[in-house]
């Protein structure tokens, strides 16, 4: 789960990291107070969950009040289109307004799992700021990465042998700001701590400007303070919606959407469509212990994404039965098509192993547009072709 730069301060600032002070504006008032509760020079920052906000145009500094007041009205509600965003961009619908720090350095750090080496890097660089990408690409050998063994943790000497590496002045606030760090990553179960630009100002203060925390999804229910800090207008609404059933769903850009039961499967089942030339609409795992419900809100998701051209349902029945899916696809349908009246989208079926005799015959005697295949590669086929020729 990602959060916004101005929750992950808030979060590292708990943590003993200091920050520049900064104000969240959501509308013109906000941003009035915002502008007035703070002293000039000012840096205006768009809050979407996305890196190379400065080089998109969502940083930006101003002298005085009145330019701090147009810039921010102008930014927000703005779409920022950066290199992580996609060219769809993202709608600005948060501001956070800061004191403008004067820098005399940038570094680059962060604590994130390295899953080559199965363990906690630390990683580092005096070249931080907008640039550390091409830095990462070009001179690789700039970056320091060190392995935290967990059994140690992070202590004074590992952290004073970064900072010397670095040429930092200030040791022991080095020292403050990584420990906080490692304590706020083990902690939260995060999966990465980033800070980056940590600049050093004028005046010798170390100072994180931006930074970037992201949690372990899986550990979530151990935290319910980090869960509430999910920002649901950051995520695919059809995601947000499949959280709230516990479906393992991705959105993806292709035409065939897939419902599948089990996480191999449904790579499988990916594979093979690429395979054929098709490109499929999502990754989804409608998992073991599922409900017809869930299943009837899985297919809801699947039909409210207008790209999807065929749908493409492959389940091997095992702990979850064929007749469960049955009923809940010819639920979905059903209930969908009295609100929307627009179900034209044909539907590949291949039900397999437990029940699938059960579950084959709710879907013929349903009247509904479905074809059943029982090979994958056929129900694959079938699927590429039908959602080519929509195209056409
Ligand atoms: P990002 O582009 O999304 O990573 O956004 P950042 O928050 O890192 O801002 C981009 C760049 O703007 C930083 O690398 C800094 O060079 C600059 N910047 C951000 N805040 C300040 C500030 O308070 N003072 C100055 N002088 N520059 C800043
Ligand atoms: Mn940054």
């Amino acid at each position: 789960m990602k959060i916004h730069e101005y929750q992950a301060k808030t979060l590292l600032k708990e943590y003993g990291v200091p920050i520049n002070k900064g104000i969240l504006a959501e509308n013109s008032d906000d941003i009035s107070s915002a502008v007035k509760s703070l002293s000039p020079p000012y840096v205006i920052k768009a809050q979407i969950h996305s890196g190379g906000r400065g080089k998109a145009g969502g940083v930006k500094i101003a002298n005085t009040p009145g330019e701090a007041i147009s810039i921010s009205n102008d930014l927000l509600g703005k779409t920022l289109i950066t290199k992580q965003t996609g060219p769809q961009g993202r709608i600005v619908k948060k501001l956070l307004i800061t004191e403008c720090v004067d820098i005399n350095k940038e570094y680059y750090i962060s604590i994130a799992l390295d899953p080559g080496k199965s363990c906690i890097a630390f990683v580092a660089s005096g070249a931080g700021g907008i640039e550390i990408e091409e830095t990462a690409a070009k001179s690789p050998d700039s970056i320091i990465s060190k392995n935290i063994d967990i059994k140690i943790g992070v202590r004074d000497y590992f952290l004073r042998n970064i900072a010397s590496k670095l040429e930092i002045k200030d040791v022991s606030g080095f020292i403050r700001i990584g420990r906080g760090m490692y304590d706020l990553f083990l902690q939260k179960d995060c999966s990465m701590v980033e800070i980056n630009p940590l600049v050093e100002t004028t005046d010798g203060e170390l100072i994180a400007l931006d930074a970037k925390v992201t949690f372990d999804d899986n550990a979530l229910f151990r935290h319910p303070d980090v869960a509430e800090l999910c920002d649901i207008n950051e995520i695919d609404p059809k995601e947000a919606e499949a959280q709230k059933y516990s479906l393992n769903y991705v959105a993806l850009d292709g035409s065939v959407g897939c419902m599948v039961n089990g996480a191999g499967l449904a790579m499988a089942t990916m594979d093979i469509i690429n395979a054929f030339g098709g490109k499929p609409a999502n990754f989804l795992d409608v998992g073991g212990n599922t409900t017809g419900d869930s299943v009837a809100e899985a297919f809801k998701i699947l039909l409210s994404d207008s790209k999807v051209k065929v749908i493409f349902v492959n389940i091997f029945g095992g702990i979850v039965k064929c007749d469960i899916i049955a009923n809940g696809i010819v639920n979905a349908i059903k209930s969908y098509k009295s609100s929307c009246e627009m179900v034209d989208v044909p539907i590949v079926v291949r039900l397999v192993g437990n029940n699938s005799k059960e579950g084959n015959e709710i879907l013929n005697e349903s009247g509904l547009n479905i074809i059943s295949k029982t090979l994958m590669a056929d129900a694959a086929k079938a699927c590429v072709l039908l959602s080519q020729e929509s195209l056409e």
